[in-house]
């Protein structure tokens, strides 16, 4: 009995035909793919060229603050947190700028280009408060939130781009280059990124800062500072959840530091950003 319906089964598969085109399904699995994991689809170069026109859309709305010394002590402490993170290494490596703003604010563009506003600078009372904002925006470019604000429709195309492509042509590929880019930009100035996505990015802070020496604590003093300013109805951080949302999360998981190592750090702080 066993054996006959064995052979039964042997003879179904035989002669059986799949109802629909596996072709046709591979194609469209692989446009899903690419719609769900737009980030991961998009490489490490094309990253770096979409990173370098989203800071440039950036740069037309904010000036540069070139401040050398200072900008320098940003690129040491943001390259020291960067290497302990989960994404050490970037095409182009990471860069760390200050933008002539007063508003309290920070961005990161796709590849490692990390922005401060000089109100955001001048909030910062040490070294471990200014660690705090950058392993916050470090923390969004190892897991690729900004190019995650691209738009599905946008990314099968982009899937295909090059940067030769973009910088040669003005067809197709350019402008959906372009129309990313905007999507980015607009995630980043405007419309911020998801709650989920925030409390991750301020949960690894605190994993990263801890991981780099510093004082995960001082992100909760950026937060308290942040949530003062927001009292006074002032912009900050406008593309993030309320400061009061973040503190009670961030709260809750704050390991302890030593106080010491923590004011040892001063007068370095006190050298570099007494020009802010
Ligand atoms: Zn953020």
């Amino acid at each position: 009995m066993k054996k006959l319906l064995l052979a039964a089964m042997c003879a179904l598969l035989v002669s059986w035909k799949p109802p629909i085109d596996l072709g046709k399904v591979a194609k469209a699995k692989k446009g899903a793919e690419l719609v769900a994991g737009a980030s991961h689809k998009i490489n490490e170069e094309e990253e770096y060229h979409i990173g370098r026109a989203v800071a440039a859309n950036i740069l037309g709305q904010y000036p540069l603050w070139k401040n050398g010394e200072l900008t320098r002590y940003l690129n040491l402490i943001g390259r020291i947190l960067a290497l302990r993170s989960g994404r050490p290494e970037i095409y182009g490596g990471y860069h760390f700028a200050m933008l002539d703003a007063p508003e309290a604010n920070a961005f990161s563009a796709p590849g490692g280009i990390i922005f401060l506003t000089r109100g955001i600078v001048a909030m910062a009372a040490d070294e471990d408060e200014l660690a705090a904002v950058l392993a916050h925006e470090i923390q969004h470019i190892v897991v690729k939130d900004p190019l995650k604000a691209i738009r599905s429709q946008r990314l099968k195309a982009l899937g295909t781009f090059t940067a030769g492509e973009a910088v040669g042509s003005s067809s197709g590929a350019f402008g959906v280059f372009q129309d990313s880019i905007m999507d980015i930009s607009g995630t980043l100035l405007q419309k911020g990124y998801s709650r989920g996505q925030e409390k991750d990015a301020d949960l690894g802070a605190l994993k990263l800062l801890a991981a780099a020496g510093y004082d995960p604590g001082a992100l909760l003093d950026m937060l308290k500072k942040i949530q003062a300013v927001e009292k006074k109805k002032l912009k900050a951080f406008s593309a993030h959840p309320s400061a009061a949302k973040r503190i009670a999360y961030v709260g809750g998981n704050v390991a302890a530091a030593d106080p010491a190592l923590r004011r040892a750090r001063a007068a370095r702080f006190e050298k570099f950003a007494a020009g802010r």
